[in-house]
């Protein structure tokens, strides 16, 4: 399940030239889904299209499916101008890192939705705990494979508490793929040829994490 951040009133971050992350991400999110189909896998995703879906229906929706891995693409923003590069993220039950970036991605949640009672937010939590070796070994794929293939700085895999990772039933990560406030970086991610590098490089890290899973690979083989 990929799965494009922000869309539809929640825009995200935006580049100097104005390039929109929720725009960028539904991008890459095409790219990625067309290469993974072409490597056998099924690709899903959260939104198609410039709509916005809660953050709390994310992983719900990755769950219904029955997906076996959820990637949330998004793009990174700081003041500095100069900040490039990537950072893979999977989740954290504490405080965690990058307090700033997870503010910026947590920022459009909401409130819970009225259901999501204590015992409810704690299911989810847990949901996610069974998997986070899982999930971490999924960012350190993806992580060195954006840098391999598609040149991007590796500013490490990190670990914070991203709502939209919270409850996903499976592996899980979050991309930053590059900083859209870079203006070097903004125009790369304008460049189809370079989206298609970073797909060819999130459908590397997925293949690898997937022949390196013994026992536990659920991949359904598509005939
Ligand atoms: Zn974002």
């Amino acid at each position: 399940m990929l799965d494009p951040g922000h869309g539809g009133d929640d825009g995200g971050a935006r580049g100097p030239r104005g390039l929109k992350e929720k725009t960028a991400a539904l991008e890459l999110s095409r790219a990625v889904a067309l290469r993974l189909e072409a490597a056998g896998f099924e690709a899903l995703a959260t939104r198609e299209g410039d709509t916005l879906i809660p953050l709390w229906d994310r992983a719900r929706a990755a769950n219904a499916q029955g997906a076996d891995l959820f990637i949330s693409l998004h793009l990174n923003a700081a003041r500095a101008k100069s900040a490039r590069g990537s950072e893979v993220y999977f989740l954290s039950l504490g405080k965690g890192d990058s307090p700033e970036v997870v503010a910026l991605e947590n920022a459009q949640a909401g409130a819970p939705p009225e259901a999501e009672g204590v015992v409810a937010s704690i299911l989810e939590d847990l949901a996610q705990k069974a998997y986070l070796q899982d999930s971490e070994r999924l960012a350190v794929a993806i992580q060195a494979q954006l840098n391999r293939l598609a040149g991007i700085k590796q500013r490490g895999v990190k670990q914070a508490p991203f709502i939209v990772l919270r409850g996903a039933a499976m592996p899980a990560v979050l991309v930053e793929v590059a900083f859209i406030s870079n203006p070097k970086e903004e125009a790369r991610l304008k460049d189809p040829a370079f989206r298609a590098k970073v797909a060819d490089a999130i459908v590397q890290g997925v293949r690898l994490f997937t022949a390196g899973t013994t026992g536990t690979s659920r991949r359904r083989a598509r005939s």
